[in-house]
């Protein structure tokens, strides 16, 4: 049975000097449970959407992570969660942008997408009819010393913050193929530290932050949001291998190190291609990542190494 599960947690400025042996440990430890719990579904015969749906939400529950409970603070002291996912047989997609009592963004991503005729919701209304279906939670259940004072901090400096800037924590997205052969990608984060007016990165937009096909791959993103719109990164991947026949980790390669390079952007991807073949990219220093299937041997690491 052919299967593969590729998950992220953030890249950025992370390198060995920065993380402790016990954080080190956590967060491989996390990584390792999150990609356990989707490639049982995996081996269990079920769908990729799944997988990756319950692998996203595993790492919205930890609070190492950009993403649910572990979200970044905006300019107000508030919480406005981004996510999305995609089904790469149907080419559906739901996403939902700045949420804000909505337990699992993941979730709502997918209710957009198997309840809606939309594909992405945002602001008040959307967090109203969403949690019409849904868990919610109050704002306590964000708060923590660390992302408090990492809010202090920006409000101080008068930055926006990426969080892997910041060397810790990050957005987190999953991609998948089941036995089916049928790709599907979801991505979720709290975006970026201190940020105004609503601000929307790439995480709900799919094709920049998200994309699946099953006649080219699956990419989940993380990094500078603002530098991947304006690449439009995941579907200018699957683009290069369905236009112009490139293998998976030539148009990753491509995009990431050159394209987005060159304009400034710092982040990276996991993608799956419709064989289950993975590529784990980054043009930052770190990127918090495992993957495992079928036809390659189980991987998870932070560094550039
Ligand atoms: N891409 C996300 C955003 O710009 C941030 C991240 O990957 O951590 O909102």
């Amino acid at each position: 049975m052919k299967y593969a599960l590729a998950l992220h947690g953030g890249a950025g400025t992370i390198t060995r000097n920065q993380l402790s042996a016990e954080q080190e440990r956590l967060y491989k430890n996390a990584l390792e449970k999150a990609l356990k719990l989707g490639i049982a579904i995996l081996r269990g015969g079920g769908k990729s959407i799944d997988a990756v749906v319950q692998t996203v939400m595993y790492l919205e529950n930890d609070d190492l992570f950009n993403a649910g409970k572990g979200s970044v603070f905006t300019h107000h002291g508030t919480h406005e969660m981004d996510a999305s996912v995609m089904e790469g047989r149907t080419l559906k997609a739901g996403a939902v942008a700045g949420l804000h009592s909505i337990k699992n963004p993941v979730l709502a991503a997918l209710h957009v997408m198997e309840h809606t005729e939309h594909v992405l919701l945002a602001g008040s209304q959307a967090n109203q009819y969403l949690s019409q279906h849904l868990t919610t939670v109050n704002h306590d259940y964000f708060f923590s010393d660390y992302r408090f004072n990492q809010w202090q901090q920006a409000l101080k400096d008068d930055k926006v913050v990426m969080d892997h800037t910041e060397k810790k924590f990050g957005t987190v997205g999953a991609v998948a193929l089941d036995h089916n052969g049928d790709l599907a990608a979801a991505t979720s984060t709290g975006g970026m530290t201190n940020k105004k007016f609503g601000r929307v990165g790439d995480t709900p937009l799919i094709g920049s932050g998200t994309y699946a096909n099953n006649n080219t791959c699956a990419i989940s993103c993380t990094g500078h949001g603002e530098f991947f719109i304006r690449s439009v990164v995941a579907y200018d991947i699957s683009c290069l291998i369905e236009y112009k026949g490139l293998s998976l980790a030539d148009a990753c390669n491509e995009v990431v190190k050159n394209k987005l390079n060159n304009i400034g952007g710092e982040g990276g991807l996991i993608a799956l291609d419709k064989n289950g073949i993975p590529a784990l990219v980054f043009n930052s220093e770190g990127m918090y990542r495992a993957a495992e299937g079928s036809n390659f041997e189980k991987l998870i690491a932070i560094y550039n190494d």
